[in-house]
């Protein structure tokens, strides 16, 4: 419709643009016509006047031989020219300016012996004649006896010489029988004509034919020349000079036509186009996509699964794919009929999209097989996790008409890269895993590696266990003592984790923490440990410690969006001091985690919480970046710390990390200091804090808070 509108839009603007031009070239035509009329006019007129004069210049010459010419002999002289079409009233001749022959004498007799000398309104008009020794017209006048007239007057010299003056002849000429008889007329060809000059003035002389409003309007113009001086004739038309308002309908008509054509055949195109267009769309949705379910179909995700893997072998990422196929969908179908079965499979492939990530993959491969592409994940156990989240959620009932059906799945998942490099193997070895976990009794996981299915399975067992433990109170914080240095006081302490399971007893943090950072448990424990530690702070405190708590954070932990917000929220419902609280975190969170991860640890720093740099020495140990660390605190790591006094290379290394943060105004924590001799050294390389068995091992509140009170008190 736009296009259609935009397209009339322009015909219309090109057309006014035409017709503008198409005006004024009509203009030009009708000037030029105009002209070419009144030059033929003009010579009309120039010989009407010519003609008459004609007369003048005969008795010229007669009258020059024969100066003492007699009424007869004039008479028959002139008067065959009153027989011819000639517009002259009368002739007269005037020796010594003195009438005395005139003709016809009917009418005029009155005239002869009329001395022009006498005659103040001619006599000018005489004298600038033989002055010019030239043919002069004059006038019009008007004439005493009625109408008006033009006076051609020639003055006659006689003698060998012709220098001696005869006198004048005048021919008086009816101007408007002249002007009939050169077909003038006011209004020709649809032009109003005049013309002006005279007494021969040309344009400076009065308008003695037509109106003079012409000559006001543009006038066409053309020089009629009289033996001396000019006339000037005119033409103009009354409205100027324009196309007729009846040419002008007739173009806009035709312009109005044009655009109404095109703009309807572009509309008609577009509409059509576009009709094409969307049936296209149809038809290639229809390619792609299952009719029932709206998934992609199978050769869609082989095309989505080849992109998904060069994704991920170009960013060197793992992703899993999940081989689903319904248990006895056969059966549903028998006893329900196809119908409720097909809704079965619409509400099962809906929930199972709601279930999973908007990025990641669903496709509908053929009756009751489906696959699930889950992109950039880090761990296996992940790939688990959601595999039961979909076990879970997916066996829910379906209310279908009007009736609650339930229905389980076998699922088989295949790692990339691992279990395959290609599209093609990675979905056999799902297919394979989902096989298996059919034959092994349907409803339920299968990964197609083993081994890695044991491991998946023994931390997904881990991760419930963490998330029961923490609801059932099992986990627990230990603190271990770090010293001062510079004056044996015990100032801070790290809060270590503990959990005190029901069957395995104490479990060492390094069993279980990995595993919580690969599920994601992390983010539930670090919350309670967050939690904890800030309570006990408030503990230690009513009992007149002043300690400064370290908290470790793990990674995975600095994910999750508005995490900094939240854990300062918690610290402040604690009312405790920021500073009083050190977070511990690796180098591979500045390294490699995503600018997001850091700038809440920058956010944190700069809302006062310290940081501490744990494992120094272990990992990048980027001397070069240390300076660009947010860091308060660096801890030496304790593999360094157990040789140190024997090891030439790892003392040497001690000492240039313990100098490093002298210089870099960072301190410097040693870790995993078990003996007097180490603190010895370390006291005598600079180091700021130690932290070890030797001054404490990780101990429950009662005990460290004891532990203090005991140790803090000046001997
Ligand atoms: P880490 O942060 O390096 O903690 C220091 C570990 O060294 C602690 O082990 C501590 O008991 C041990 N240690 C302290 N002094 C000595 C010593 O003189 N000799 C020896 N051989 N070991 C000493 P722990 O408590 O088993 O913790 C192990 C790791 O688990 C920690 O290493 C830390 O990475 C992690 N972890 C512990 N608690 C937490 C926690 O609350 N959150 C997180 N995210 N990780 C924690
Ligand atoms: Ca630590
Ligand atoms: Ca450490």
């Amino acid at each position: 419709m736009i296009l259609a509108i935009i397209i009339a839009g322009c015909v219309l603007l090109i057309s006014s643009m035409v017709i503008n031009y198409e005006s004024s070239r009509i203009r030009d035509n009708l000037k030029h016509e105009a002209f070419v009329n009144l030059l033929t006019l003009g010579a009309r007129l120039e010989g009407e006047i010519n003609s008459n004069l004609l007369v003048l210049r005969g008795l010229k010459a007669e009258v020059a031989i024969n100066p003492d010419i007699s009424q007869k002999e004039f008479v028959s002289l002139v008067d065959e020219f009153f027989e011819s079409r000639l517009s002259i009233r009368h002739i007269a001749l005037a020796p010594n300016l003195t009438i005395s022959h005139i003709h016809p004498e009917e009418g005029n007799r009155t005239a002869l012996g009329l001395d022009y000398r006498t005659v103040p309104a001619q006599f000018p008009a005489v004298v600038e004649v033989i002055a010019r020794q030239e043919i002069m017209v004059n006038g019009p006048v008007n004439l005493v006896q009625g109408g008006s007239a033009l006076i051609a007057r020639a003055p006659v010299f006689v003698g060998d010489e012709r220098s001696e003056l005869w006198g004048i002849i005048a021919v008086v000429i009816d101007d408007q029988l002249m002007f009939d008889n050169a077909g003038m007329d006011t209004n020709l060809w649809g032009l109003d004509i005049a013309v002006r000059g005279k007494d021969g003035m040309g344009d400076l002389g009065d308008v003695f034919f037509g109106s003079p409003e012409v000559f006001n309007r543009e006038a066409v113009t053309v020089d009629v020349i009289l033996p001396y001086g000019r006339w000037q004739l005119a033409a103009s038309p009354v409205g100027g000079w324009q196309a007729s308002l009846g040419q002008l309908i007739s173009f806009w008509l035709i312009a109005v036509l044009i655009s109404l054509v095109l703009s309807m055949a572009s509309f008609l195109i577009a509409a059509n186009y576009r009709e094409k267009l969307s049936a296209i769309e149809v038809a290639n949705y229809r390619a792609d996509f299952d009719g029932l379910t709206g998934l992609a179909n199978r050769s869609y995700f082989n095309q989505q699964l080849t992109s998904v893997i060069a994704l991920h072998r170009r960013h060197q990422k793992k992703f899993a794919l999940f081989f689903i196929d319904l248990d006895f969908f056969k059966e549903v179908n028998d006893s329900w009929g196809h119908h409720a079965g097909d809704q079965l499979l619409r509400h099962f492939s809906k929930r199972m999209t709601h279930i999973v990530r908007n990025d990641d993959v669903v496709a509908r491969l053929a009756g009751d097989e489906f696959v699930i592409v889950l992109k950039d994940i880090e761990v296996a156990t992940q790939a688990e996790l959601l595999a039961e989240k979909l076990q879970l959620e997916l066996g829910e009932p379906y209310l279908i008409e009007g009736q609650y059906l339930s229905v389980t799945h076998s699922l088989g998942i295949a790692m990339y890269p691992q279990d395959g490099r290609n599209g093609e193997t990675l979905l056999q070895n799902a297919d394979r895993a989902m096989y298996e976990a059919k034959r092994a009794g349907k409803n339920r996981i299968y990964f197609f590696n083993e081994q890695l299915s044991l491991e998946v399975k023994r931390n997904v067992q881990v991760h419930n266990q963490i998330i029961e433990g923490l609801r059932l109170g099992q986990f627990e914080i230990y603190f271990q003592p770090i010293m001062d240095l510079a004056n044996g006081q015990v100032t801070k302490c790290e809060a270590l984790i503990r959990w005190n399971h029901p069957e395995r007893g104490l479990v060492s943090p390094i069993e279980f923490i990995p595993i919580a950072e690969q599920t994601g448990a992390i983010r539930n424990l670090g919350d309670w440990i967050l939690e904890d530690v800030c309570h006990s702070h408030t503990l230690m405190k009513d009992k007149g410690l002043a300690m400064q708590i370290s908290i470790n954070r793990s990674v995975a932990e600095f994910q999750p969006k508005g995490i900094d917000k939240r854990w300062l929220d918690t610290i402040d419902r604690y009312q405790i001091d920021h500073s009083q609280l050190i977070f511990e975190i690796t180098e591979s969170l500045l390294m490699d985690g995503a600018d997001s991860q850091k700038e809440k640890v920058h956010r944190l720093r700069e809302q006062g919480i310290r940081f501490s740099i744990d494992d120094f020495g272990t990992g990048y140990s980027a001397i070069n970046y240390l300076r660009t660390y947010p860091a308060d605190y660096l801890k030496i790591d304790q593999s360094f710390l157990k040789d140190v006094l024997t090891d030439e290379q790892d003392r040497t290394l001690v000492e240039v990390i313990i100098k490093m943060g002298q210089t870099l105004g960072i301190l410097v924590v040693a870790e995993g200091v078990e003996t007097v001799d180490q603190l010895e050294l370390m006291r005598q390389f600079g180091c700021d804090y130690i932290q070890g068995y030797t001054l404490g091992r990780p101990m429950p509140f009662d005990q460290f808070v004891a532990f203090c009170q005991q140790h803090n008190t000046p001997q």
